[in-house]
């Protein structure tokens, strides 16, 4: 028969099976709820919002915002569900969590081509074409399943999220690029803290507000990934002999080894995205700008990402998926939303759209396809597939992941930010929109 499976009706297994049908394609979508719920999910409902109702900037000039455009234009069901059951919230696009979940229930449920059945999927089906978009917190069986398509060495249950900074907002004059003890190509980037910078550091982290872990999150501390918080808890110099050490890194301007080091890593090949090393926390959001810019370098950090923790299921996407969302071990098996390793509502549902797309064009003997590197989508996918997989770990949508604009030098002054967001938003349209034309999707 030529159906698609679809397990799991969040976010963006509905998504999925609405491309799936949208193009013909017969869909058995499997979903749990409401006979047994996730820890977040309260409802039967499909799309079903587990926390804030907000699908966050409706702005062009916001990447979320950009990615949400090329979503309506791929008539994505939770965009027009979204915009069906809007709620006044300024620039952002919030939504009545209700009518949102009805609409995607009733949609899909009326259907001709969408049979839906209400139980838990335990074992990946053995073939056929299945899209598996079970979510941050797929059920546990499945889980285990799953892990044997990818090894258990890229499949994870908690994410440690540190935040990632703009390169352009780093004060290059107050940091150093070097690897410890001059090993490797010096790609590490520096940050110097004094004695007293470093204590006065440690005692606002300490005071710092924190998000409260959800119960369903606490084993998380038993696996040695600490949040940074938690660490400087343990006493005052416990970062200084752990993620801040300062040994074999010599500052230039000094020659000597500072006091403590927050050291920042690379995010991405075009050099837009660091990370702060070890700095996985849950301090709230505005906290951790106030804090980390008190770090020397980072006084006017602008963060692409913030830091979090999570119970979240997700896989080692650059080595365990193609760039078309399939499994690298079985190419029938896509994977679809958060497992993939993207972060947020409409990140997954981002995944959802390019997996019911692909997994539509194997039913009708059409290539696969990949969005563009310039798009939101395509910039999505190539972190996916280009992030270090040693450190991967789940991204949300940011400028700092598109191809830079090709200005020169000294013409980029001219380009304030937030003009250089709306060029690139412009040449995302402009390529989405050319690459829907070559292939036949427009
Ligand atoms: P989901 O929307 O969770 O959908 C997965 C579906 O699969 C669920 O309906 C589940 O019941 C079902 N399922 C699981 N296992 C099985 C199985 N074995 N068989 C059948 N069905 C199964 N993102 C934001 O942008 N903003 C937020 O405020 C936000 N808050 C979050 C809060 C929590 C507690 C969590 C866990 C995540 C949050 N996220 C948030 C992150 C993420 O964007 C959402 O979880 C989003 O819903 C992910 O979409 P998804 O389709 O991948 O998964």
């Amino acid at each position: 028969a030529k159906e698609v499976i679809v397990i799991g009706g969040g976010l963006a297994g509905s998504e999925a099976a609405w491309q799936l049908a949208r193009r013909g394609v017969r869909v058995r979508l499997f979903e749990m709820r409401p006979r047994k719920l996730t820890p977040a999910h309260r409802t039967g409902k499909l799309g079903e919002l587990v926390c804030s109702n907000s699908l966050r900037s409706k702005e062009i000039t916001s990447a979320v915002g950009l990615l949400k455009e090329e979503m309506r234009r791929l008539n994505s069901l939770i965009m027009e569900a979204a915009l069906a059951s809007e709620v006044k919230a300024g620039k952002a696009l919030a939504v009545d969590r209700e009518l949102f979940a009805d609409h995607i229930t009733r949609k899909l449920e009326g259907h001709p081509l969408i049979t839906i059945e209400r139980r838990e999927i335990t074992e990946i089906p053995r073939e056929g074409l299945v899209i598996v978009a079970t979510g941050p917190l797929t059920s546990e069986a499945l889980a285990e399943d799953l892990k044997r398509f990818t090894g258990e060495d890229y499949f994870h249950f908690y994410d440690a999220i540190a935040p990632i900074v703009y390169a352009e907002s780093i004060n290059w004059d107050k940091v150093f690029k070097a690897d410890r003890y001059g090993k490797g190509e010096g790609s590490y980037v520096n940050c110097p803290l004094s004695e007293e910078e470093y204590r006065r550091f440690v005692k606002e982290l300490l005071a710092a507000e924190k998000v409260p872990l959800k119960e369903f999150e606490k084993p998380r501390y038993f696996e040695g990934c600490l949040p940074i918080e938690v660490m400087a808890e343990r006493g005052e110099d416990t970062l200084r002999f752990g993620p801040m050490k300062p040994v074999g890194l010599i500052d230039p301007r000094t020659g000597k080894e500072p006091y403590a080091v927050v050291q920042l890593r690379p995010e991405n090949r075009d050099g837009t995205l660091y990370n702060l090393v070890g700095f996985q926390t849950k301090l709230k959001y505005p906290e951790q700008e106030r804090v980390f810019r008190m770090i020397p370098g980072l006084e006017k950090a602008e963060f692409a990402r913030y830091g979090s923790i999570h119970r979240n299921t997700f896989v080692c996407a650059p080595k365990v998926l193609k760039p078309t969302l399939q499994l690298r071990a079985e190419a029938r098996i896509f994977l679809a939303g958060q497992i993939t390793g993207v972060e947020g509502y409409v990140e997954s549902t981002a995944m959802g759209l390019i997996a019911g797309i692909n997994a539509a064009r194997i039913i009708h003997g059409k290539a696969l396809v990949v969005p563009p590197p310039e798009t939101g989508h395509g910039a999505l996918i190539r972190y996916l597939m280009e992030a270090d997989p040693h450190h991967f770990q789940p991204m949300n949508i940011n400028w700092g992941l598109f191809p830079p604009l090709d200005l020169p030098r000294r013409e980029r002054k001219r380009f304030p930010k937030r003009e250089r967001y709306r060029l690139m938003a412009e040449r995302a349209l402009t390529r989405f929109y050319e690459w829907l034309g070559e292939i036949g999707e427009a």
